[in-house]
Formats: C-alpha cells, structure tokens, sequence
C-alpha cells in the first residue's frame, strides 16, 4: 500500500492528539485557540481531501483496518514484542510521571494479571497526564518495542475505559488523510455521513440483471457498510489486497462513471464542428503519393483511408496513431497535410524535441516544397526576428504548413485557418499543451466558436488495448501494424561492459564497410551535468581509439545551430560515430546507420531502449544493437535487458514493460482517463471494464436519469479532466 508515510496513524504527533482529543473538551488549558481554529477550518480541511459534500465522506473508503475486536493479556503482548504487529491491552495506571532525561518525556506504566507495561510520550498535553492518572483502567494500542527500559510501547492510543467495557465488535478503518485531520474525526465525520445519506442503487434492475448478471453484484449501500466497519470475521487478506466483493462492487461503479463519462466526451465533441476536408483527385495528395519514391505499406493505406476519411467530416477528428518505431508514421501526417492543404486549411506538426522538429522540418519541406507548399519552421532557438516573421507568415496564411516545437503553441503564434493539428511522440507532451494546440484554430476565418481543428497524436509506445480504453479520454485509435519492406532484423546482444574494447573494434569494422554507428551515453538522471561529462568523455576516448573516423558529439546543451551541424554531417555520412545523449532518443531517421551501441544500458527504461534501438534497422544492411551493461543486473534490469534480446516487436515490449512497472509509471505523464480512478487497478481489474462499457453504453441509451445520478454520485463535477 503506498503512502504509509501519510498515514496518521502513524504519526506520533497525530496519535498524541487523537488520544487527547476526548479530555480536551474538559481541560480548560486546551481549549484555547488551537482547538477553535481546529473546528472551524474542518470543512476546508476535508475540502482537501476532495469531501466537499456527504456522499463524497460516503466514498471516502478505509485504506486498511486496525482490529480492535481483542484484547491481549500484557504478557502475551511483550512475548510478541517486535513482530512489527500492534496489540491492545488493558491495564490499570500504576504510575504516572514527567521525567526530563534525555527529554521532555510523559512515562506512564500499566499492570494487568498477567504483567506490567510502560507507556512512553514524547509529545503531550498536560490533559493526557491527568487523563492517565494513578488507578485509571486504561485500554492501549500500539506496537510493543523492547525498550532500553524493558518492554514498551512509544504513543500507543490510549483511552481510558470501565474494566469490562465492550471491545468493538467491528475492524476499525483507517482512512487516507493528510496531516491536520486526526483519524477519530474523519471516523467521526464519515460514520456520520454514511448514516444520514442514503445510497439507492443507481444501477437500473435491467442492466443489473442483464448484462452485469455474471457478476452477481451487491447491493452498493450494503458493499459502503462493510467496508466502512466490516465484521471480524470478514477475509482481512480479500480486504487488503480489494479483492472481496464488496470491493469489487465499488470499482465496478467508478469503472462505470468513468466509462459514461468517456463516452459522453465523446458525445460532446461529435457536437462540434470541424472544416470538412474532402479528397480532391488531383490536388497536392494526388502529386504528392505520385513523387513518392516508394509505396505505401498495406497498414499504411488503411490508417491513411481511416484518417482521411475522419477529415471529411464536419466534427473534428480526435485519433491517435500508433506504429512501432521506423512503421513510417511522418508520411501518414504529411498526407493527412495534404489534405487539409487541398481544401484550403493549415496544418501544424509539433514535436517535442528540436532535433526531431526539425527533421521532420526538413523532410516535409524536401518533399512538399518542390510541389509548391510553403512550409515554415518554428522553434525557441529561433532569433527574436526569425520568431516574428515566421509567426507572421503563420499569422498570415501564407504558411500552409508549420512544423516545430512547443514554441507552436505560445501565446504569440496565431493561426490564419489552422484545420489540421499533428502531435508527433504525443505521450511525451501533457494534456494541457495538447489541448493548447488545439485551441489555436483560426481566428479570422472561424465561422463558429466551437469550431476545432482535427488533431492527429502519434505514438511509438503502444498501449495495451484495455489502457487506450481508459486512460486516454475518447480516443480512436489507428495502429499501423507492418513495417515498411526491405527491413532486416536487428541483432540485439548484452555485452559486458569489460568488453569495451572489443564493442570499439566493432565500431570500426561497421565503419569501414561504409555504414555509420550511433554511440548512446548512459543516463545519469540525478545530475544533467554529470551526463554531460560523462559524454564528452566518452567522445574523447573514442576519437583517440578511431583517429581515422570521423566522430561527431551531440548532447541537450549544444546550441542549436550547432546540434544541426552535427546532425547534418551525420545525415549525409559525412560523420561515421555519432556520440549521443538521449537526445536522439525519438524519431531520429538515418537509414544507412546500423550499429547501435548503447552504454550502461541496465540504467534505461525499456520504452527508451526500444526507441534508441529504433535508430537503427532502417535500411537494408542488417544492423546490430549491443547492450553495454555493468554487472551486477538488478532482477528486474536483467528482465529488461533480456526482454530487448528476446523481441524487437513494440507491442510485446509494451506488455512486459507495463508488466514490470504497472500502468501509471507505464504511461509517464498523467493521463486525462486516468484522474479519475481512485479505487479500480487497471491491472487487476481490467477484466471488469468491458462490463462497465456494456452497461455504459446500455444506461446512455435508456436510462437517462440513471445515468445523471451515477455521474453525479462518482464524479461530481470532476468531468473537466475529460476535455483532453
Ligand atoms: P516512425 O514511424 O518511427 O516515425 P518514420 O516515419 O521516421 O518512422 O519512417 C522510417 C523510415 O521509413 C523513413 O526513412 C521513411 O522514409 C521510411 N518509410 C516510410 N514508409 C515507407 C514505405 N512504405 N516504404 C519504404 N520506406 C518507408
Ligand atoms: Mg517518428
């Protein structure tokens, strides 16, 4: 369970409070400012936590359960001390005192038959010392430690009882808090709340017993009850790790407000309109697939088809297109270009890194300028009077076609009739820049406010089906599934890194049979400047080792013009070993480059590994990729390594990788879909959400209103994450 940390509980402060909390209303020293201030900031406090109205508290479900059902004669808790398990016992005060070495400390010890105990606290009210007093019953809980003293407990709870009171007959929850809000209140608030709101079912009889039949769900207000207080008796391990039914029962409604909520977005956007961008026989699409000097793949002209026709229609098109690293993506954006170009429109394509802008820059002006398009670069690296020309000419509509970085979206850059907007490498870009782009449809030629343009993302991390269908709010998705022809295999080996000297002679080898090879520093991510020299080392030994190659270096902090120096010699082969950072980790295309030599490869993650091996295997030589590593592998950099030797294939990689880390590491930046899953695990539950589609789609159709209270009672205006 992650977040033990913030767990209150645990705190000793917090406990010290929580176990004072009961005297506090009658000790006249307490309940000065602290406690008032306490009280009247409550609501704004739980407002942090998102518990805004009672059914919010109602949802607030317990993080884990403390049992307070027992009770443990003193000895026995001592004979367990260091188990790590906490215990609860009764006692009577024996004795009480301040002591002052080596600090500040309250020392109370209790005695029942079996033994004795002491109670140590380092935080206290003066309250809690009378509290404690000589001769009062106490009932504790708390982790017994073998003190320096003898047996311990450090801040137990502690609360003073009638011998022979009742224990609890139900698992006390523990909820997920923040400092400032002791557990006894939140217990307190959301006890409350649970009996003062009722929970009807907001599942209509016909789909509970239609489609969700299998699933045999529970009444939810049953489900809240239980696990706000579940019996002793109920399976702690089924609780623990949320497999048990109630459990199941919750995530399956919050997997089915999702799912509305989705296709609702959905909905809203086919409300929108989008310039229609019809297929014109011989316009620019025409002449450019003409001059083409290849065909496209199979894969290619059905995504080509799929995109094209979403561009005919008047709402706006909202599709990610998948495909493998080198599967040739760029020339599926240059056509869908052409197309809005054809019917008058702009197109923008945006990248996240300069170097990768700025060859798809040039790629498409090679290709499109010959055919009369005017095509316009911008980046931050750009002169102040560069920016403002360019953005002129953008601002113009002079501009057909404008390919850059995030500088595509500052404030300064306006759009005469944006129609179409690209987003290569999508995933590495957040929600908010992608929407930015989006807002920057036309603003003369606009005949509507809710006019957008369509928008094309493209990614090379393939995203496991039952992800897409979550995470990404209202996507369709295009997947090109086929590489382009001519391509050999990589090779892909795990070296040593002892082996240096043998990976350079192979370096040399490549080189003199006419091909080029990429070098990839390793990644230091605690110090960028670490990385750098690093690099520059790197660089230096192989001049030494290759006097007669040409070996070039480039890295995140050389100036631009200078990056594309050195990219440009490489391009051309004029330079033989490219020395490189991660900078060259997306998209970068240089076909006659067949060797990759990664260093330190055990410090990647398996996506960036896959994307730098990607650079190569794009010609018909047969390349090589040799993963340096440095012993000894971690178990889970040994997966990834053998996982790069056993495949080449994206979506099998996908897999793994999302199996060895999970979906949320899997997916980098946080994901619109994903804000709004508190209790569904989209590992372990992704079986439950093809329910949830089904019995979405089915309330959208006939169950309107069912449909209202469900959102309202999940989401409650949390719906704008969804705009993305
Ligand atoms: P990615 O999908 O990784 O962005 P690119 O678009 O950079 O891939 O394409 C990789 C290489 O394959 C480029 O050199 C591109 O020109 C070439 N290519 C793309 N489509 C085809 C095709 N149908 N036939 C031959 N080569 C192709
Ligand atoms: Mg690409």
């Amino acid at each position: 369970m992650p977040g033990t940390a913030a767990d209150p509980i645990q705190d000793p402060a917090d406990a010290a409070k929580e176990a004072a909390a009961p005297a506090r209303d009658k000790a006249g020293e307490a309940k000065g400012k602290a406690a008032r201030s306490g009280t009247s900031s409550a609501a704004a406090r739980l407002a942090k936590l998102g518990l805004r109205r009672p059914v919010d508290l109602v949802l607030h479900l317990p993080m884990r359960y403390e049992d307070e059902t027992t009770l443990a004669p003193i000895a026995d808790a001592i004979r367990r001390a260091g188990l790590g398990q906490p215990a609860q016992v009764e006692g009577e005060v024996i004795s009480n005192e301040v002591t002052f070495r080596p600090r500040r400390q309250l020392v109370v010890k209790i005695a029942d038959d079996s033994g004795e105990l002491t109670l140590r606290f380092l935080n206290f009210y003066g309250s809690q010392t009378k509290q404690m007093a000589e001769g009062v019953w106490l009932r504790v809980r708390g982790e017994v430690r073998g003190g320096f003293f003898g047996a311990e407990m450090v801040h137990p709870t502690v609360r003073p009882v009638v011998p022979g009171e009742a224990l609890p007959d139900r698992l006390t929850p523990v909820y997920p808090s923040t400092a400032g809000i002791a557990q006894a209140y939140l217990r307190k608030a959301i006890g409350g709340a649970l009996s003062r709101t009722p929970m009807p079912e907001t599942l209509p009889q016909a789909v509970l017993q239609g489609p969700l039949a299998r699933l045999h769900l529970r009444p939810l207000a049953d489900c809240l009850r239980l696990l706000h207080a579940p019996p002793p008796q109920e399976s702690e391990a089924a609780l623990a790790d949320r497999s048990h039914p109630a459990w199941q029962r919750i995530k399956f409604d919050e997997l089915l407000a999702q799912q509305i909520s989705l296709r609702r977005a959905h909905a809203a956007r086919r409300e929108k309109t989008a310039p229609t961008m019809p297929r014109r026989e011989g316009g620019l699409l025409t002449r450019f697939l003409a001059a083409l000097p290849f065909r496209l793949t199979g894969a290619q002209e059905r995504v080509v088809a799929e995109i094209a026709a979403d561009m005919t229609r008047p709402h706006p098109m909202h599709r990610l297109l998948q495909g493998d690293v080198g599967s040739g993506k760029t020339i599926v954006a240059a056509l869908a270009a052409c197309q809005a170009i054809d019917a008058g429109y702009q197109a923008a394509l945006m990248a996240p890194t300069e170097i990768l802008a700025e060859q798809h820059y040039r790629k498409l002006s090679a290709w499109l300028e010959p055919l009369g398009v005017p095509v316009v670069w911008l980046a931050g690296s750009l002169k102040a009077r560069e920016k403002r020309e360019a953005a002129a000419r953008v601002e113009s509509g002079e501009a057909q076609l404008v390919i850059g970085t995030h500088a595509l979206i500052q404030d300064a850059v306006r759009f005469a009739r944006l129609g179409l907007s690209v987003v290569d490498e999508q995933h590495r870009f957040g929600v908010a820049q992608r929407l930015a782009l989006r807002g920057k449809a036309g603003a003369s030629d606009v005949p509507a406010p809710d006019t957008v343009p369509h928008q094309l993302m493209m990614s090379a991390t393939p995203i496991p089906r039952t992800l897409a269908m979550t995470y990404y709010a209202d996507l369709d998705v295009s997947v090109i599934d086929e590489l382009p022809p001519g391509r050999t295999p990589i090779v892909t080996r795990l070296v040593n890194d002892a082996r240096r000297d043998e990976v350079i002679a192979r370096v040399h080898h490549a080189a003199a049979e006419g091909r080029q090879v990429y070098w990839v520093c390793p990644l230091i991510e605690e110090s960028e400047a670490l990385q750098l020299q690093t690099a520059v080392e790197t660089y230096e030994t192989l001049v030494a080792a290759l006097p007669d190659l040409r070996v070039g270096l480039v890295h995140g902090r050389l100036p631009p013009a200078e990056k594309a120096s050195v990219m440009d010699d490489f391009s051309a082969n004029r330079m033989q070993v490219l020395v490189a950072t991660t900078v060259i980790e997306v998209g970068v295309d240089v076909p006659n480059a067949s060797l990759m030599v990664i260093e330190h490869a055990e410090r990647f993650g398996l996506a960036q590994l896959h994307q730098l091996r990607g650079r190569v295997g794009r010609g018909s030589a047969e390349s090589v990729c040799l993963l340096m590593y440095q012993a000894p592998l971690s178990p889970t950099a040994r997966e990834r390594l053998a996982t790069m030797r056993e495949t080449t294939d994206g979506f099998e990689i996908a897999r793994r990788d999302l199996e060895i880390r999970g979906p949320g590491e899997f997916l980098g930046a946080r994901q619109s879909g994903e804000a709004m899953l508190r209790f569904a695990d989209l590992q372990t539950d992704a079986w439950l959400v093809e329910y949830a589609q089904e019995a979405a789609e089915l309330m959208l159709a006939r169950f309107p209103e069912a449909v209202e209270a469900h959102l309202s009672r999940w989401l409650g205006g949390r719906e704008h994450y969804l705009k993305a």
